[in-house]
């Protein structure tokens, strides 16, 4: 791989075609810059990547936007795919005593009757309070647990918060900094973005552009190794052969942008120890539909093992699908847990009594496809020290940059702030 300068363009080479590597990548090359970006996977997505389902693409793991998602709707309307991101306001719920109830504004929360009336006005002071107050620095240094405890009370922590924390932490669920908490509840909102026909058409768009604007982008390619080289150009190893910029990017979460480096500089030793968990995600398409009308149930009660099940098609129409009803069936588990060698047909038997506990009529003469799909680093551990283990953007190695969504904070991780990152790093790249 290589390629011929002398136009006096500075070369970046950018590690990862998701949603940062993507955006960065654009920035860069409307800018002037030759961009190469280097990709494992065989398409441009990260995370957010889909995979065909009928005439549409369907996300490996569930994904929509939220009103307050700036930086990504202006991306999305600035490539001409504006108008195809639709908003609704899906019911969200939780599941607790067998039963989903509605949690996603102050009436719902008023009416939420698996908790004594003192109570949901307790919870509601104390969302309404974290909705309101702007300064999440004053709650970094908190345990969301003992703060959620104390301000929305026992029981309602142990109906509804605690059991979502332990959902998405596991082990680490009393370890979670409050600014994460207050983030989820502070910015986000009822209403719900999707981008018709599934958020691949906006990572395909912008490997386009980048293709167009004389960015090259390589597939089913590895990044392996970062070298500086004298003259502080850097040399990236990757499994299609050796590559030399003047700049590197890497998107990749920093525990494995640090195993690129040749020795790991002291002052970066700090960095490599965030702790994060994988991601599994398994879909049915069923001949009709699972719950009767929720898109997103948060699993509260004990016994389930899996902490959310997302039914698409009660958000999208199934028409769009070909009349396909998707159903997802998420969980955030240790990277080393057994659940990620498993096969799908395996997770659905161990999964079965728990889906006929959500609908008893289910069975398993519904299912006419199934997929799994797991991530590694897929999720960010934000304990009260997190801030304290963000890595900097400029590496103390020359040229050599890291970007990625263990710097997000204190919001948990999403598109939108890839976008933002990248969006601000390239402002940056371009003062230089
Ligand atoms: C279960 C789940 C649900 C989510 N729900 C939402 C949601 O509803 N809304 C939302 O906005 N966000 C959601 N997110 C978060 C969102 O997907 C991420 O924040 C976003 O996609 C991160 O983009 P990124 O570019 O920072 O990282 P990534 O998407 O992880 O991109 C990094 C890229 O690097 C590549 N790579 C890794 N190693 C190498 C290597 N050695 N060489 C070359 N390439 C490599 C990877 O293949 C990947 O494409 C969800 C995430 C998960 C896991």
């Amino acid at each position: 791989m290589g390629r011929a300068l002398g136009d006096g363009a500075v070369e970046t080479t950018i590690l990862g075609a998701g949603a940062l590597g993507l955006t960065l990548g654009l920035r860069l090359a409307l800018q002037g810059d030759h961009v190469t970006i280097i990709e494992r996977a065989d398409r441009p997505g990260g995370l957010a990547a889909g995979f065909p389902v009928g005439d549409v693409t369907l996300e490996k793991f569930y994904h929509h936007l939220f009103r307050t998602d700036h930086a990504i709707i202006e991306l999305l309307d600035e490539i001409d795919l504006g108008r195809d991101l639709l908003w609704r306001t899906p019911d969200t719920s939780v599941l607790v005593g067998g039963k989903p109830y509605t949690l996603n504004s102050a009436t719902s929360v008023l009416r939420f009757a698996p908790l004594p009336i003192w109570d949901r006005l307790r919870m509601g002071a104390a969302i309404g309070y974290l909705r309101f107050w702007p300064h999440y620095q004053t709650l970094e240094d908190k345990n969301a647990a003992v703060w959620m405890r104390r301000w929305m009370g026992k029981e309602p922590y142990a109906k509804v918060w605690g059991p979502q924390l332990v959902g998405k932490f596991g082990d680490y669920a009393d370890d979670i900094s409050m600014a994460w908490m207050w983030a989820r509840l502070h910015c986000r909102t009822p209403q719900l973005g999707y981008l018709r026909g599934g958020f691949q058409r906006f990572y395909d768009r912008m490997a386009d552009l980048i293709d167009v604007l004389g960015g090259s982008l390589h597939f089913q390619t590895s990044a392996t190794s970062i070298r500086t080289q004298r003259g502080k150009r850097v040399r990236v190893g990757t499994t299609a052969g050796d590559l030399v910029a003047d700049r590197v990017v890497s998107t990749l979460p920093t525990r494995l942008t640090l195993k690129l480096l040749p020795t790991l500089p002291t002052f970066l030793r700090r960095y490599d120890d965030q702790p994060a968990l994988g991601a599994h995600c398994l879909i049915l398409s069923l001949d009709r539909q699972l719950m009767e009308r929720v898109y997103w149930l948060s699993v509260c009660d004990p016994g389930y093992p899996f902490l959310a099940v997302v039914e698409h098609t009660n958000y999208m129409p199934p028409a769009d699908y070909g009349g396909r009803h998707l159903v997802y069936f998420g969980n955030y588990l240790p990277m080393d847990h057994p659940l990620f060698t498993q096969s799908k047909e395996a997770v659905l038997a161990h999964y079965l009594p728990a889906i006929k506990r959500i609908n008893p009529a289910f069975d398993l003469a519904w299912v006419q496809e199934s997929w799994q799909f797991a991530a590694p680093y897929a999720q960010p551990v934000v304990t009260p020290t997190f801030h304290q283990h963000i890595p900097p953007h400029q590496l103390p190695i020359p040229n050599v940059y890291l970007a990625n969504m263990f710097q997000v904070y204190p919001q948990d991780r999403g598109q939108n702030y890839a976008v933002d990152m990248a969006n601000w790093l390239a402002r940056q790249l371009a003062t230089e």
